[in-house]
């Protein structure tokens, strides 16, 4: 797998997470959880250092900080909430620096 899908991945599985907590949805995520991971998802897709490198450094540390703030506050709340329950898995490491 390559990075991406292994960021997508991750960052997919923590919003299921903090939606099916959170929003009490079963199989699908709501609205506000859905539209928030498709920004995630091209906002990692967009990302110039992963076309250059193929590595992405931590968003934190990024210069071009891409996520609107609104949203980026959004998306620390659901990995505040999901990376714990989270920390059995190992690419957690990996997607957890993105958004501190
Ligand atoms: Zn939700």
């Amino acid at each position: 797998m390559t990075n991406i899908s292994r960021e997508i991945e991750t960052v997919s599985k923590m919003v299921k997470i903090y939606c099916t907590k959170k929003h009490f949805t079963k199989s699908n995520l709501c609205e506000q959880c859905a539209s928030i991971l498709r920004y995630t998802e091209a906002k990692i897709k967009e990302c110039p250092h992963l076309q250059e490198t193929g590595n992405k450094p931590s968003c934190r540390r990024c210069k071009i900080h891409c996520f609107e703030l609104e949203k980026r506050a959004e998306i620390k709340k659901i990995m505040a909430f999901s990376g714990p329950k989270m920390l059995w898995r190992a690419p957690i490491d990996y997607a957890r620096h993105l958004f501190r």
